[in-house]
C-alpha cells in the first residue's frame, strides 16, 4: 500500500485507472451504458460536498493536508435521482442504437472504424439529431459525401429514431461486457453530447 500527497496524486496518470461507480439512492447503477463512473477527482469532490456515500474503496491511499483515505471505487448518491426515460444524445449511444453496424454496407465495425452519418446532409438542413444521424463506416461515409439519400441511392437500413433507455439496454446485453467496457475507458469523450455542428 502507498501514500501520497494530493500533488503527487495528481501529476501521476495512472490514477485514471481508478474511476468510482456511482449508483443511485436506490443502489442502483444511475447509467447503464455507459456505466456511470466518475473521475476519481469528481468522485473526491462529491464525498466532500457530502452528497454520497462510500460504499467500498480501492487500497490506494491519498493524502491531503489535513486528512488520508482511501480512494473510493463505488458511490451511492444521498439523493435520489429519477432515471431519464429517453437517454443522451451522445456518440455511444448512436453507435449502441445501431450496433456498431454500418447503416448503408451493414457490416460490424469496431469503434475507431465508425463515423457518424447525417442521413440530410448539414448542407442540405439536415439536424444533427437522434432521426438524421446514423452510425456509418469510413467508406460508406466517404461515398455518400454530401449527397441526398436519393441522389446516391444510399437509404440506412433503420430508419434513424430516438431510442429509449430499455431499448440500449437490451442492445447493450448483445455484446460481451469487455467490448462495453474497452468503450467506456473513453467515456468522458463517449459522453459530450451531441450538437448541432458539432460533427460533420
Ligand atoms: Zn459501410
Amino acid at each position: 500500500m502507498r501514500t501520497e500527497t494530493m500533488s503527487d496524486v495528481l501529476r501521476e496518470r495512472s490514477l485514471e485507472s481508478f474511476p468510482a461507480l456511482v449508483l443511485n439512492a436506490d443502489y442502483r447503477p444511475l447509467s447503464y451504458y455507459p456505466l456511470s463512473l466518475w473521475p476519481w477527482q469528481d468522485a473526491v469532490k462529491a464525498i466532500f460536498r457530502d452528497t454520497v456515500r462510500v460504499i467500498s474503496e480501492y487500497d490506494r491511499i491519498i493524502r491531503s493536508p489535513s486528512k488520508e483515505f482511501k480512494l473510493p471505487s463505488v458511490l451511492v448518491l444521498n439523493e435520489y435521482i429519477k432515471p431519464q426515460r429517453y437517454p443522451a444524445f451522445t456518440r455511444f449511444n448512436v453507435f449502441l442504437r445501431d450496433e456498431w453496424c454500418c447503416q448503408y454496407c451493414g457490416d460490424k465495425f469496431k469503434t475507431q472504424a465508425l463515423t457518424f452519418d447525417h442521413v440530410i446532409p448539414r448542407a442540405k438542413g439536415g439536424h444533427t439529431q437522434w432521426e438524421n444521424i446514423v452510425a456509418a463506416c469510413q467508406e460508406c461515409n466517404t461515398r455518400k459525401g454530401s449527397k441526398l439519400p436519393k441522389e446516391c441511392k444510399m437509404f440506412p437500413i433503420h430508419k434513424p429514431y430516438e431510442p429509449t433507455v430499455y431499448e440500449l439496454q437490451e442492445n447493450g446485453k448483445k455484446f460481451p461486457p469487455n467490448f462495453l467496457h474497452e468503450s467506456w475507458g473513453d467515456y468522458l469523450y463517449w459522453d459530450s453530447e451531441l450538437e448541432d455542428g458539432y460533427i460533420h
